[in-house]
């Protein structure tokens, strides 16, 4: 309202709708209006737009009129999530005062309302907008002082109650970031600036980005946030840097402003210590599918392959601790310890697996009744989590040599708070509704007074029935029904043609009319009225202690809220180790051995995902060694230059041994024969780069970004798998960078590597390089064609294949043929000549179009036409496999 005269035309409700709109900007407003969500103006063009709901008008202002759409109250749920994930921010409004009390204010005056919750992408707790399985984040930013470069992170996922926080130099941002996946990313108008400026703002993150107030991210203020939030005898906050500090102050503070006033069960922040962790950058774990394929898809992931979880809190660990494997190689040999006495106890697994399957996701649901958003089958959970923990901890508790990791967590499982699981068995019945405030959730027999009440209501339905005979007969009207709506109550209905009876004496006296329809008649009567208020006065009274009884037993609950997530801890940690010697167990996976050495000896290894497909298809996979074991006195561990045709099985090759130094870090069996690792610090895979054309990078400059963070970050206690560095430049350029970075992986980095490349010139540094050997994937010719056999051996490739390669994805004939013509001159020619410049002499004065004609340009046919389309220089071996299938269908 800008002008008095349009504050004139604004109507109390408007104004009101103004005034909580003005303290919530940023955030599509639902405006609570009876049994609808309005929302106004813009809003509601956003809104309709988006969830493809009508657009409406509704009075005027400013002489415009008012935009306005509406979801339903049963169906917001729906709406909601999809604005969400459209990265829309809501606020929802209601009605804070019963209607009865606005009207006695005056009849101009509006009933009272107020926002109750922000709804945004980090702060999502019902199960309805959140994936069971995987974790949904929340994280705050803060630099260490103004304009610095170096931050803290903290990050929560208020469903469950995790907290972490970590200090970060500017450099493990992007990779931190890439690890947590965080749903929702807090940071001051000043800080994105200076990511901006230093060029460390991922594109990516505008999409989760929300900014706050420069005052929210105060150290100060958050000293005194984070006193009041956590107990000063769990966490100290002086603990953490400034910095951390002031992130974790700004992410309380979001989370306290978006549950207004109620309070989210933040567990203590765990501080993360940037070395305890094996360090992955963003771009390594695309490239090897960890929690995702490159496209985006969980199908193909590592994650999906072993994720053999019987519970969503297991699954959600599970993916944290592929997302963050250890470095620690005694904790991971605790982990494996676990593992292994669980692949060795066929019987025992089973038992635990089937009683994990009853355990409910405990935290979710202490989340939501600690936000005061959790119903009777959120505290039904809770009981059934609790039995199903004392159930598996008889199991174990039974079991000899338990090793350390499986008693810790029988002592956990073992003092879950049994008198509460049998309080909460007593009390829930087996079918409960979702909302407390339906009722009918107690069973019989827990309330005395409870009983009584559902008996007068029950009696009183009995005496409703026998009013109903009674009527029939004093009328005569055999088809006279008693009646109940939510509108008008109980009443008596009649057909049509009944109904001017009733109105007539000496009926007239009882029955009052309510309602006429096209077929029927409905009345009521004193005695019907006076006896459906004692049914609702019985049913209201029940309400009332069921509502007491639910209250009572979810302070019982929450009474216990840390005790009850360490048991939440406990049991997703048991199911993460079950499943994983599950996979272990049922896939032929061996212990590693895993030290502090440079070792790197994996005999019969196998690519735990390209197993799985190809054992689908009726194949079998070739397993295969690789040793790149060192020591500090011979400078570091071994460098494999791997060489052999496209479609040899290089990238699986490469990118296998980097998941088994994942798998075996995060405390899981690994996929071969025998395995031994020396702790990896950090892990770099470049394997099957791809354009980053959307960020305006061409392949060459993205290879060359991340090559420099590999030969500048890398130590010798690293893991670098490398695939054909220097392919997006001229020859001579790519040949000479690749030289030079695998001398400097050599030379200065000491790191243990596979480095796979084309540049077969490469293979003669394993004369001069004394830690740098060959090895090729292996392939048959065979009547011209050739045969991949998937097995990597000692040597260098004489030749790439590429010629049959590129037949086999259809390369039409005529340019197969000429392309070996030009081969063998080539071929020919440099036969003798050492050096490659020679060799381009020769490529200058072929003439390349000069014996043979161009192929004739025919009519075209779908074939030709498919085939023009195909580019091989553009395409994955995989899509010249599809694209030949393709043209063979065309035939
Ligand atoms: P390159 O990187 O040399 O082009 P890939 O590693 O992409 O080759 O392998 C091509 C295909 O060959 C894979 O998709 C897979 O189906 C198959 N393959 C690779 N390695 C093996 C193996 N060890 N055993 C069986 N099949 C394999």
């Amino acid at each position: 309202p800008q002008n008095s005269a349009a504050t004139a035309a604004l109507t109390p409700m408007m104004a009101q709708y103004f005034e909580i709109k003005a303290v919530n900007p940023g955030y599509l407003l639902f405006y609570r209006m009876g049994d609808f969500y309005e929302l106004f103006f813009e809003d509601a063009e956003i809104a309709s737009a988006a969830l493809g709901i009508v657009l409406t008008k509704r009075g005027k202002h400013l002489g415009e009129d008012i935009q306005m759409c509406g979801v339903p109250i049963h169906a917001a749920n729906d709406y909601l999530n999809k604005l969400i994930k459209l990265g829309y921010r809501v606020a929802i409004c209601e009605q804070v005062e019963d209607p009865a009390e606005a009207k006695k204010r005056g009849s101009k005056s509006v009933v009272k309302r107020d926002v109750v919750r922000l709804v945004t992408p980090g702060t999502l707790t019902e199960d309805d907008h959140l994936d069971a399985r995987s974790a949904n984040y929340l994280a705050a930013l803060a630099m260490v002082r103004h304009g610095d470069t170096d931050f803290a992170l903290a990050w929560a996922d208020i469903s469950t109650g995790e907290t972490f926080v970590a200090d970060l130099p500017a450099e493990r941002l992007a990779d931190e970031l890439a690890r947590i996946a965080p749903a929702e990313f807090l940071l001051t108008d000043a800080t994105r600036q200076l990511l901006v400026e230093k060029h460390l703002f991922a594109p990516a993150w505008s999409a989760i980005a929300s900014t706050i107030a420069p005052e929210a991210a105060d150290s100060e203020v958050a000293l005194q946030l984070l006193r009041r939030t956590f107990p000063a005898d769990l966490f100290d906050p002086t603990a953490l840097s400034r910095a951390g500090r002031s992130a974790m102050g700004a992410l309380v503070a979001y989370v306290d402003q978006s549950q207004k006033g109620r309070t989210a069960p933040l567990r203590s922040p765990v501080l993360q210590a940037s070395d305890a962790v094996l360090a992955i950058d963003a771009a390594t774990r695309s490239s090897l599918e960890i929690l995702q394929t490159q496209r985006g898809q969980a199908k193909g992931s590592l994650r999906q392959s072993i994720d053999l979880t019987v519970t969503a809190p297991g699954a959600r660990l599970l993916a944290s601790r592929l997302a963050a494997p250890l470095r620690d190689s005694s904790a991971i040999n605790a982990r494996l310890d676990a593992v292994e006495r669980l692949v060795g106890d066929p019987l025992l697994r089973a038992r635990l697996r089937s009683d994990l399957k009853a355990a409910p996701d405990l935290a979710r649901a202490l989340s939501r009744l600690s936000l005061e958003r959790g119903g009777p089958r959120d505290l039904a959970a809770i009981g059934k989590a609790v039995a199903a923990a004392l159930e598996l901890a008889a199991n174990l508790g039974s079991q000899p040599d338990l090793p350390n990791v499986l008693v810790r967590l029988t002592n956990t499982l073992g003092a879950a708070p049994r008198p509460l699981a049998s309080e909460l068995g007593l009390a829930l019945d087996d079918e409960l509704p979702l909302l407390s405030r339906d009722g009918g959730f107690v069973r019989a027999f827990y309330d005395g007074k409870l009983d009584e009440e559902r008996a007068l209501g029950s009696e009183t339905r009995a005496v409703v029935a026998a009013l109903q005979a009674r009527l029939m007969d004093e009328t005569d009207v055999r088809s006279l029904k008693i009646k109940h709506n939510g509108v008008l109550g109980y009443f008596v209905e009649v057909p049509a043609g009944h109904g001017q009876k009733l109105l007539e004496p000496p009926h007239r006296e009882i029955f009052i009319h309510r309602q006429t329809l096209a077929n029927a008649m409905r009345f009521t009567t004193t005695e019907l009225a006076e006896l459906e208020g004692r049914i609702a006065k019985a049913h209201e009274a029940a309400l009332e202690i069921e509502l007491g009884i639910f209250t009572r037993l979810r302070e019982d609950v929450l009474a216990r809220t840390g005790e009850l997530q360490g048991l939440a801890d406990a049991l997703a940690e048991l199911d993460v180790t079950t499943a994983l010697a599950e996979v272990s167990a049922t896939r032929f996976y061996c212990r590693p051995q895993v030290d502090d050495s440079l070792a790197f000896a994996i005999v019969g290894g196998r690519h735990p995902v390209v197993e799985q497909m190809v054992r689908a298809e009726g194949q079998s996979f070739v397993a295969n060694d690789a040793d790149l074991s060192g020591s500090e006195d011979a400078g570091g561990g071994k460098l494999w230059l791997v060489t052999g045709p496209n479609m040899g099985g290089k990238s699986t090759f490469l990118r296998q041994n980097a998941l088994i130094a994942i798998l075996a870090q995060m405390g899981c069996f690994v996929p071969a024969e025998s395995a031994h690792i020396g702790v990896v610090d950090r892990l770099f895979s470049r394997v099957g780069a791809s354009d980053d054309i959307a960020h305006g990078r061409s392949t060459f400059m993205v290879e060359m970004v991340e090559t420099a963070a590999i030969l500048n970050r890398a130590t010798r206690h690293s893991l670098v798998v490398l695939d054909e560095i220097g392919r997006g430049t001229a020859t001579f350029d790519g040949l000479s960078i690749a030289w030079a970075s695998v001398e400097a992986l050599h030379e200065t980095t000491g790191c243990r590597a596979l480095f796979a490349t084309h540049f077969h010139e490469l293979t003669s540094l394993a004369k001069t390089l004394s830690r740098v050997a060959n090895v090729t994937m292996k392939v048959r010719e065979w009547e011209g064609e050739v045969v991949f056999l998937h097995e990597v051996g000692p040597g260098a490739a004489d030749r790439s294949y590429g010629i049959q390669v590129a037949r086999l994805a259809g390369l039409p004939d005529p340019v197969i043929n000429r392309a070996r013509q030009v081969l063998d001159v080539l071929e020919q020619r440099s036969a003798g000549t050492a050096s490659s410049s020679q060799k381009a002499s020769v490529l200058d004065d072929l003439p390349l179009f000069a014996h043979q004609p161009a192929p004739a340009v025919k009519s075209k046919d779908p074939i030709h036409e498919a085939l023009d389309a195909v580019r091989p220089d553009d395409m994955t071996p995989k899509q010249a496999i599809e694209a030949l299938y393709e043209l063979k269908k065309l035939r």
